[in-house]
């Protein structure tokens, strides 16, 4: 096997050779870079292992190749992390690790080559090339890597068991790599992932979320879902949406089954944007469809209220999780919370007033609402999808049309609270509120227009309405 290095690359390989052959240390670029380079990816990160001290061959590679580059030394780990201006270098040296049943923290020693790239977790990330002057571009093979990367499989270097068991968080990384490289995940793999599932509880949330968010930002995630659900993963780590599952019937009338829709729901989204919370919306949108679940004779089954019911949830799965309580949570909220708007607007009710409303509540997210609402029809009926969709354009085109004549977008309304204050010289109170409110809602129904103008009146007109006269002001 030759690997086919681009002239930077190389350069930069040899270099670090030449700087392993004056420490007098063996080294060897491993894992993610061989096999992405391997795949004809590329990959800005480069593992660098040496039968040695990574740490000292990071330091002889800075001070003699790159003076200005930026070097992080982790003593605890043994491990070092250069950043030049087109590379992230790691550096290791090679390791032996023996783990106990009770922690994830394994016993390091240092260790052979082939120690090193057995401790490694898939085939696929055990391979290694040799970069000292002498073996420059030696291929080092132990496992069979190359085939399972020509067979597309992910299978461990040891025992699958032991490997998972050690550190559970590479069932996760095995669902990673399969969903994003388009790869099987090896029988016997899986078996023993299914066997190990419940192991991942000694694994922090934060890593877990990790992975998560990197399977969530493939191209088809939905693959890395249901290999996470067959496995027993997901009920572990993600219950909520395990719940999802399944059609009950009653009088012959089922509804769909809900683990299915969302992941078609977010595979479409994956198709027309990469933001990550976007996608975590097309995840929870139906979440709260399990808890708001009836059946009612006369109309079958509804979901009344799941987008408000949702839209709570995804708070509390979002501390659960330990996803960023900031204003991506807001906005995850505000998807959930408004994701039927769109397409309950039916042709009868497509109003000026409706459509401002819903300009006005999404604000500068109208566009990602869209794209969810449009990922969220899915029915099997052909009809029905070509109905929805035509009453989607319909409702776009007139939110094109009201946003062009009324300029909604971001919008503020014109009255602020203070200058209700300044103009009626009262203090904060609940008027104050209630003549804000009542002008807001008069733009929106389109009774007046949006100009301060006409806002400015119709405060006056209110003022009066509450008893209020406009002090004078001395100019
Ligand atoms: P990417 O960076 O594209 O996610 P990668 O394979 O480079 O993929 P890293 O997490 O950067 O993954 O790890 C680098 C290498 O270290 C891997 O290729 C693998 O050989 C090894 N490795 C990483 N995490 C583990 C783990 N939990 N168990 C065993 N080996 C691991
Ligand atoms: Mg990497």
């Amino acid at each position: 096997m030759k690997i086919e290095w681009s002239i930077s690359e190389k350069e930069l390989l040899q270099q670090i050779g030449n700087c392993a052959a004056q420490v007098g240390v063996q080294a060897y670029v491993v894992g993610g870079f061989v096999r992405d380079k391997l795949l004809q990816g590329k990959s800005k990160d480069m593992d660098i292992m040496c039968l040695g001290s990574g740490i000292q061959l990071a330091e002889t590679v800075k001070a003699t190749c790159f003076p200005h580059a930026f070097l992080t030394v982790y003593k605890n780990f043994g491990t070092a992390l250069l950043k030049t201006s087109d590379f992230e270098i790691e550096f290791v040296g090679a390791r032996k690790e023996s783990y106990r049943t009770d922690s994830r923290k394994p016993i390091v020693e240092e260790g052979t080559l082939k120690d090193d790239l057995s401790r490694r977790d898939f085939t696929i990330n055990a391979l290694a090339v040799a970069i000292n002057p002498n073996q420059f571009g030696e291929f080092i093979d132990l496992f069979n890597g190359v085939s399972d990367l020509e067979n597309k499989i992910i299978r461990t270097p040891l025992e699958p068991s032991t490997t998972f068991s050690d550190d559970p968080l590479r069932m996760l990384r095995a669902v990673r790599f399969a969903t994003r490289l388009h790869f099987k995940i090896d029988p016997e793999t899986f078996e023993a992932i299914r066997k190990n599932a419940h192991r991942i509880a000694i694994i922090s949330q934060e890593r877990i979320t990790d992975e998560l968010n990197k399977i969530i930002a493939t191209v088809q995630p939905s693959k890395g879902f249901k290999w996470l659900d067959e496995s027993g993963l997901l009920q572990l780590i993600f219950p909520e949406f395990v719940k999802l599952k399944g059609a009950e019937y009653i009088d012959g009338r089922g509804h769909k089954d809900n683990f299915y829709h969302t992941l078609q729901v977010l595979d479409n989204i994956c198709t027309s944007t990469n933001d990550l919370w976007l996608r975590w919306a097309a995840i929870l949108h139906d979440i709260a469809k399990p808890a708001t679940k009836r059946y009612d004779p006369a109309i079958g089954w509804t979901f009344h209220g799941h987008e408000v019911v949702g839209a709570r949830m995804v708070n509390q799965l979002f501390k659960r999780l330990k996803l960023p309580l900031d204003e991506k949570l807001r906005f995850v909220q505000k998807m959930v919370f408004l994701h039927l708007r769109p397409i309950s607007l039916t042709k009868d009710n497509i109003t000026d007033s409706a459509i401002r409303r819903l300009l006005f509540e999404a604000g500068e997210h109208v566009e990602d609402l869209m794209l969810l609402c449009e990922a969220d029809i899915t029915s099997k009926n052909r009809q029905k999808v070509i109905r929805y969709l035509e009453n989607f354009e319909l409702v776009k085109s007139r939110m094109k049309a009201v946003e062009e004549k009324d300029h909604l977008r971001n919008w503020q309304p014109p009255v602020s609270g203070e200058l209700i204050m300044s103009t009626f010289g009262i203090p904060p109170s609940k008027v104050v509120g209630l003549i804000k409110d009542e002008i807001r809602e008069q733009i929106l129904d389109g009774k007046i227009g949006n100009t301060p103008e006409e806002a400015i009146a119709l405060m006056h007109q209110l003022g009066q309405l509450h008893g209020l006269n406009p002090v004078l002001k001395n100019h």
